[in-house]
Parts: C-alpha cells; structure tokens; sequence
C-alpha cells in the first residue's frame, strides 16, 4: 500500500466563532479538493462535515470527525472541532489531536468571544495557525479592523499575505503579497478557477507597503533577507515562504488569508497557505508516554517503525458500532492487530481500519505515525485512552504542552 511520506501530512482543523463560517470553509475545502461534487447549503441539514443526525436537527458541528483530502501534494486530515461554546472541552481535546490549524474570523464581527477562548486555548497547545478572514462581501466587511483586534485582543502578530481590492459586493480579489500578482477567482466552476493579473494601480501602494511589512516579519526568521531587502536585491518567493513558516511553526507569527467562502473566493490560496506555513507530523515536538508502573519516560518520535503509541481522541457510534478515531504518534496499527490499551489495562482488537473521506470510508490495511485513523472493533476504548504494543506498554498522560521544535532568532 502507498503511503504519503509524513511531510506531506497535514493534520490541521479549523476553529472559529459559531457563524463565523467553519463549516462553509470546510465544505469549500472539500470541494475544492475533489472530496465533495456538490456545494450544500450549510444550515439545510446537508453539509458534508455535519453527517450526525444531532448536528443535522441542532444545525451546529458537535462531532470531531476527521475527513481526508488532497491538495498540492499534501494529505490534509481535516479534523472537525466543534464551534458551539458547550463543547469547549471538545475542541480542547481535538487540539491535541492537531499538528496546525485554520482561524476563521468574520470580516464584519471581527474577533468574537468563541474565537477568543478557542485561540487560547491553541497556544497553550502551541498550535500554529494561519488565520483567514472570511466575509469580505458582507457590508461593514473591515480586514483591517479584524487585524488590530487580533493584534490587541489575542495579543498575537498576524502578518498579512494577502491584501483585497475592493470591499463588501464589490470584493473582488486578492492581491498574493508574495507573489506580486492579482487574484480572481472565475465563476465558472463554481470559482475552481484563479486567474492572475498584475496588481492594480489603484491599491499598488497599499500592496508596496503590506509587502514590506510581510518582508521585515520574514527577517526575522531569516537574517539573509533582511540584508538583502535593505540592498534591493531580489528575494525569492521561496526564501520568503521558508521563513514566514518558520515563524508560524514557532507561533511567533500568524499569516493572514482572506476572502469569502460562500463566494468561492479565496479558498485555493488557503489550501496553498496550509501546504506552505502549516507543519508536518514530523515538524512537530515528540510527545512524551510513561511506562505503566515504572518511571521511565519515552520520547515517542513520529516513526512508523518506532514503539506504537495512539491517543483515541473521540469515539462515537455509527450506524450502532463503536467507531474510534485513533492519532497515531508513534509506530504502525495494522488491521486485525491486537492492541494494549493501557488506560484500561486491556488487550483490544483493531478489527478495521478506515479513513474517512467526505462521502465514503475507505478500508485500508495499516496506518502509520503521524496520520489520523478511524478503527472499528475497540471494544474497552474511551475518548482519552493510549494504544500501545502489548510487547511496548506506554500511556500519555495528560499530553504535555511542547515546546516550539524551531530554533529562534
Ligand atoms: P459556522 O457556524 O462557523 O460553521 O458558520 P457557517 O459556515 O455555518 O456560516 C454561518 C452563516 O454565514 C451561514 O448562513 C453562511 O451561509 C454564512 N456565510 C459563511 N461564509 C460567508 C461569506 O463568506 N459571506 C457571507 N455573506 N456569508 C457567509
């Protein structure tokens, strides 16, 4: 069986206020990378993401179901956290489960109470994010002042690698800071399609500006592009790229995104940024699992060869069987395999294993380090419990927050 190497893995979800746009993002994210064929309406009870028949009559996601896609060479785990205030200690317990994540604001509330306790809650996590600033056709739509409240409300340091020409019906695109180029998104294909143009004259100055802006938060992640900015000489895209997911794996910056997702505009440029700034199972810090009874600590890397070590991090039923999701960090879980689970003292059975795409399960054989997986046959599990090898036992406890991995300037 083929399996992506692990920097192409992206293990991310997207957090947000209730409204802000979550689920109309996702489904985006699901069409643009092939996984769904049919825009839903999100509130019709026919999302994609919101599959539960409680979601289905209450209108909101509860569930942290993690779908699979593809986009640039990248496997996208898209695990679902839930936007809903009661269900804090949900999103909490899929964030540890993420490797980076999606801030969805609203162009028009800015940051909003729910945003504010669920980014809090990432950086005690420390999980990098990029944020996109949806909503931009609504009237009173202000990136800017969705910017300054980043800034003094999450006291973070959003960088902005996109500015928009226009505003409110008349939003129109996207200049790519990095780039130097015009974004549209066509309307045919339900806005598949992104065209380039130069820059507009009219915002050509705004752009200059944000560009420098973007340049000196690279600098500081890169000396060399400081000295060569300062010079005038040409700095690559890529330099540029390499340094601004330098400091978003760090949680030093926050890249910012934007566009409208009920509009189709702007979601391809996201799914790039999630390739580019958002980092691999292995770009992350090893967790760390005690032996049952002794004190020894493991530092379990992410290794498909190493010990076996998996958090199921949400267990639910479907269609009356347990179905538990597993984030695997350490080692390989084969189908029919037995399993430790060392929570609860007990040999367990991963009878199957699947992943789960938008509209179908895929059975697959064996799923490795660093990927998400759904199982069927844990009879003992609960949210919560480490899965080892019988011959390895390992239990993570309250996973520690980790360090940043990236060395800083
Ligand atoms: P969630 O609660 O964060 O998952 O938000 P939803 O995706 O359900 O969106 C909330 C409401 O905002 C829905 O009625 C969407 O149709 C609407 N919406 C989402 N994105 C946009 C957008 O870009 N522009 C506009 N005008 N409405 C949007």
């Amino acid at each position: 069986m083929q399996h992506p190497p692990l920097d192409s893995i992206r293990n991310i979800g997207i957090i947000s206020h209730i409204d802000a746009g979550k689920t109309t993002v996702s489904e985006r994210i699901l069409f643009y990378t092939g996984e769904s064929h049919r825009i839903g309406e999100v509130h019709d009870g026919e999302a994609v993401m919101d599959w539960m028949p409680q979601e289905q009559e209450r209108g909101i996601t509860i569930t942290s179901t993690a779908t699979v896609c593809r986009w640039g060479g990248c496997r996208i785990n898209l695990i679902d956290t839930p936007g809903h205030i009661d269900f804090t200690i949900e999103v909490e317990r899929s964030l540890r489960v993420l490797d980076g994540a999606v801030a969805v604001f609203s162009a028009v509330e800015g940051v909003q109470p729910q945003s504010e306790s669920v980014w809090r809650q990432a950086d005690r996590y420390r999980v990098p994010r990029i944020c996109f600033i949806n909503k931009m056709d609504r009237v009173g739509a202000d990136y800017r002042e969705t910017i300054r409240q980043i800034e003094e409300k999450l006291g973070a340091r959003p960088v902005l690698l996109q500015i928009p020409s226009g505003a409110e019906a008349s939003f129109a695109g996207v200049v790519d800071l990095i780039a130097e180029e015009f974004l549209t998104f066509s309307e045919a294909d339900q806005g598949r399609i992104v065209e380039r143009h130069p820059i507009p004259a009219e915002i050509a100055e705004e752009a200059r500006a944000a560009r420098e802006t973007m340049i000196e938060a690279a600098a500081d992640f890169d000396d060399a592009i400081l000295a060569d900015f300062l010079e005038g000489a040409p700095i690559t895209p890529e330099r540029i790229r390499g340094a601004l997911r330098k400091g978003t794996i760090a949680c030093r910056i926050f890249p910012v995104f934007m566009g409208t997702a009920l509009r189709n505009k702007g979601i391809q440029p996201l799914l790039d940024a999630v390739a580019a700034y958002l980092p691999s199972p292995r770009d992350v810090p090893p967790v760390i699992g005690q032996r049952p009874e002794s004190d020894i600590v493991d530092t379990l890397l992410c290794d498909p060869a190493g010990p076996l070590c998996a958090l199921a991090y949400k267990v639910q039923s479907d269609e009356g069987r347990k179905l538990s999701y597993l984030r695997i960090y350490s080692g390989t879980v084969k189908a029919g395999g037995a399993l430790w689970n060392s929570t609860r003292g007990c040999f367990e059975k991963a009878a199957r294993l699947f992943r789960m795409h938008a509209h179908k399960r895929e059975q697959i054989d064996e799923a490795l380090a660093g990927d998400i997986v759904a199982v069927a046959g844990l009879k003992e599990v609960l949210t919560g419990d480490t899965l080892c090898n019988p011959t390895h036992k390992v239990i993570l406890e309250g996973l520690t927050v980790p360090e940043p991995v990236v060395a800083l300037a």
